[in-house]
């Protein structure tokens, strides 16, 4: 049996984090925040396939799916709603934690 992973928006320390706290976050710190709001069972999926098998693309903070009859390449934001906005990830995680009420 496989426990499932709390959803971090729903965790102890997510309730602890001000929005002060979000905006002092380094850009690396709310990648890896968003990372994990986003993906809380702990590995990105592939937006376009589902697929949990792709290679990290570093420079561009990117991943790029391994499956062959896909290839996609994407980002923490793709296939949400801040995908197509430049905000930084602290806006978009300033948002969240402001809509669920903390
Ligand atoms: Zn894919």
């Amino acid at each position: 049996m496989t426990i499932k992973k709390q959803h971090f928006l729903l965790s102890a320390s997510a309730r602890t984090l001000s929005l002060r706290k979000i905006f002092q976050l380094t850009p690396d710190e709310s990648f890896e925040l968003f990372k994990e709001a986003r993906w809380p069972q702990g590995k990105p999926v592939c937006p376009h396939c589902g697929c949990e098998h792709h290679y990290y693309l570093k420079t561009r903070k990117q991943w790029c799916c391994k499956d062959k009859d896909c290839g996609h390449t994407f980002s923490v934001t793709s296939g949400t709603i801040f995908s197509s906005h430049k905000l930084p990830l602290s806006v978009y995680l300033a948002a969240l934690i402001s809509l669920i009420g903390f």
